[in-house]
């Protein structure tokens, strides 16, 4: 298998005719050895009878179905874990992601010198307070954390083996593959391409979804909130106990007088704020480590089109994975010594 293409599908009835006649069309153009991987992300639709009668007609067309929905995230993890192909691409159900870019994106990859290739999007026709705000978070972002992460890099993207493997190594239930795809770090080109918009069906993301996604993004990648609230609270100390200096000598100096009810007012409110906020970030944490002890699978299998496929979730093939991946370094190791 050359290729292989991971495509989450949440509820996408309206986008998948579409998306499987112009796939079906790119992909055979691009090499004969190709599959599609649709993941059913537990659609409400008519998403899953569709793709069970898009497998009858392309057999290179395969299935899974979720239990639930279990976000995209989850179900791309689903089609990476069982995606066969030397190179794995993934892409939206909804086109926004044109399929076109992948005569791009492929060569790139072969050319060798690239384990990654992503492509990145223009903001074009975005709302405008939508793109303002995203520029706004990747410079906080990339100031707090320590991966680099991409204005308008998305998930869709070209990996080759060896950069699928070294996913499926993170064991971690909370996902953020923006995040992860930058951590594993290896060569990564990148192609531009035109903004599409959505043509039919909703997207997914609120803004409200976007926000938490942001929290997401800034706690799963490092401690420095932990450490700023550190920070935060010895700044609030320190000025604390400079105001009850202040307020000790007055009242030697002048006397002991009954105002100072609004200063009063203002101390409790605002540390309550900072120790609300700080509690706050640390909760954040500890119910990330929550999740982690528990340890449970990232999503479930309820249907698929082989009869094979495991259902579990990446993490029980987590050492597998490693050991394949142990194998390609190997045998890197050993093409380079015999060129040697
Ligand atoms: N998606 C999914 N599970 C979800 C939400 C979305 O698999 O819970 C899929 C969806 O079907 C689409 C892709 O993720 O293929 C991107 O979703 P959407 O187009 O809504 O996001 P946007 O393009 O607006 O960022
Ligand atoms: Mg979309």
């Amino acid at each position: 298998m050359e290729l292989s293409v991971v495509v989450p599908c949440y509820n996408e009835e309206e986008s998948l005719p579409r998306l499987v006649e112009v796939l079906a069309e790119e992909l055979s153009a691009l090499t004969p050895h190709f599959e599609v991987i649709l993941v059913d992300d537990g659609s409400r639709d008519r998403t899953l009878p569709m793709l069970r009668s898009v497998h009858q007609e392309h057999p290179r067309f395969r299935y899974l179905s979720l239990s639930r929905n279990f976000g995209k995230e989850s179900a791309m993890l689903a089609g990476l874990s069982h995606a066969r192909g030397d190179r794995v691409a993934i892409m939206d159900a909804d086109l926004q992601h044109p399929p076109t870019l992948l005569a791009q994106m492929l060569p790139l990859l072969d050319s060798g010198d690239y384990s990654q290739v992503v492509a990145r999007r223009t903001r074009t026709d975005d709302p405008v307070v939508r793109t303002a705000l995203s520029r706004l978070y990747y410079k906080m972002m990339n100031r707090l954390v320590d991966i680099e992460l991409q204005d308008g890099v998305g998930d869709f993207r070209v990996l080759d083996r060896r950069a699928v493997q070294a996913l499926l190594t993170l064991g971690e239930s909370n996902r953020f593959s923006k995040g992860l795809f930058a951590w594993i770090g290896f060569p990564t080109a990148v192609v531009d391409y035109e903004n599409v918009s959505r043509e039919t069906g909703a997207t997914k993301w609120s803004m409200r979804s976007l926000f938490n996604y942001g929290i997401d993004g800034v706690v799963s990648f490092n401690y420095r909130p932990l450490r700023m609230s550190i920070w935060l609270g010895i700044f609030v100390t320190v000025l604390a106990v400079a105001y009850a200096a202040w307020v000790l000598v007055d009242a030697i100096w002048h006397g002991n007088s009954v105002a100072g009810y609004v200063t009063t007012i203002c101390a409790v409110t605002l540390l309550g704020g900072v120790q609300l906020i700080v509690l706050g970030v640390i909760g954040e944490y500890l119910g990330r480590i929550y999740a982690e002890t528990k340890q449970r699978p990232l999503f479930l299998l309820k249907e698929s089109s082989d009869r094979d496929a495991p259902v579990t979730s990446a993490l029980g093939r987590e050492h597998e994975a490693l050991q394949e991946l142990e194998h390609t370094r190997d045998d890197q190791a050993i093409e380079r010594s015999d060129q040697a």
